[in-house]
């Protein structure tokens, strides 16, 4: 693929902790329980969307990210994988050696099988408020990040993890792929350049004109919404796969996009999260990645703009980051503009507010067709309870 710009995978190596399980082995072994949200974690480092992390962060590499936003050899790293424990756990663990890992059930079948494997290298306690304040630049409990850390247990455990069961397949799940999937299809299509779009909301004709105007300059588009836990008045992630999906549908050019989710919980840490954003985006294999104003912000904790000031502090990432202005409807124009290229005020400017998307949702009352595509209207206006 000559002047093919897809990088490498970050650190340069694609992890891929999958084994076959040895089901007699684990039988003996030690057994933690770990949160839903962490086991869909603990897959994304099987499946390398975490490379080059191999497990769990020990103490050198959690204090570096902490301290400087990059794992303790050097390579960019913004946002610490880890593993909490509590007190009795900690004690336990310390020297027993590999453990079996098993998810939280919600009262399905398999809730207690165990499905992975960690090799325990380490347990070492960390300062949560240091650690929150590096993460969120805040330790306002408020913020959701830093309420979670507070409240994380005491201790934390270090250590490659072997996983041997992935996680049951259904409707949230049908569109993921592994970083070795999206750069094999990524090849099979021949882009020479993949932009990647993070989003956690339903597409506004505002947004598809912003990736349309990015397919202009680049071979395809990774549309990767991320599935997971998310605050209170967030759409729901069914709403985000199916009016995404019947965007793409009736709007896109087939051989120019991708559409994969990402099954991870948001953050909320602003600019540290962008970086954690494109690293994750540059081991599925693409060249650049959209970078919103106030990109995985919340509340009023980030300057708009923080997310694209912290990749001056990263020109190794290797993944290009594009900072496009936010689109909007401009009555003088006639058309789709941005600050960049319109000399219109203010009062010109349509724009799909979130109160105007509640009201909508309340009143079941349709969004002009140039706001929203009627297709993806229609969806959200019948969805019971279409918020978190
Ligand atoms: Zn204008």
């Amino acid at each position: 693929m000559a002047g093919s710009i897809i990088p490498s995978p970050h650190g340069n190596r694609l992890v891929d902790r999958f084994v076959v399980s040895d089901k007699k082995n684990m039988q003996d072994m030690y057994t933690l329980q770990v949160s839903k949200e962490l086991r869909n974690d603990i897959e994304n480092i099987a499946d390398g969307i975490f490379s080059p992390l191999e497990g769990f962060v020990g103490e050198d590499d959690f204090q570096s990210i902490v301290k400087r936003g990059r794992l303790n050899n050097g390579i960019a790293w913004t946002v610490p994988i880890i593993l909490d424990i509590d007190e009795r756990e900690a004690c336990e663990l310390k020297d027993a050696g590999e453990i079996a890992l098993v998810a939280e059930g919600e009262g399905e079948e398999n809730s207690n099988e165990k499905f992975a494997i960690l090799h325990v290298e380490e347990v070492y306690s960390f300062d949560k408020i240091a650690c929150a304040k590096s993460i969120y630049q805040t330790d306002d409990i408020k913020h959701p990040g830093v309420e979670k850390m507070v409240n994380m247990k005491d201790w934390l455990v270090g250590g490659k993890i072997d996983v041997v069961k992935r996680i049951e397949q259904s409707s949230l799940r049908k569109y993921r792929m592994t970083p070795a999937e999206t750069r094999t299809e990524i090849s099979r299509k021949g882009w020479k350049s993949v932009v990647g779009f993070q989003t956690r909301n339903v597409p506004h004709v505002a947004h598809e004109m912003l990736q349309k105007a990015a397919l202009n300059l680049y071979d395809g588009l990774l549309l990767n919404p991320l599935i997971g836990k998310k605050k209170k008045g967030d759409f729901k992630d069914e709403l985000i796969l199916s009016t995404y999906l019947a965007l793409i549908d009736s709007y896109y050019p087939k051989q120019r996009v991708m559409f994969v989710t990402l099954h991870t919980d948001m953050r909320y840490a602003g600019p540290k999260e962008a970086i954690h954003h494109a690293i994750m985006r540059k081991n599925f294999g693409c060249s650049h990645f959209i970078v919103g104003r106030d990109h995985a912000g919340v509340g009023n904790y980030y300057h708009p703009f923080a997310a694209h000031e912290i990749f001056k502090d990263y020109p190794d990432l290797e993944i290009e980051p594009l900072f496009f202005p936010a689109f909007y409807y401009c009555k003088k124009c006639l058309m789709f503009s941005n600050e960049r290229n319109c000399a219109h005020g203010q009062e010109f400017r349509e724009e799909l507010s979130g109160t105007n998307m509640r009201k909508m949702v309340s009143s079941g009352e349709m969004p002009a067709n140039h706001l929203m595509r009627p297709e993806v209207a229609k969806i959200i206006v019948s969805f019971k309870e279409p918020f978190v």
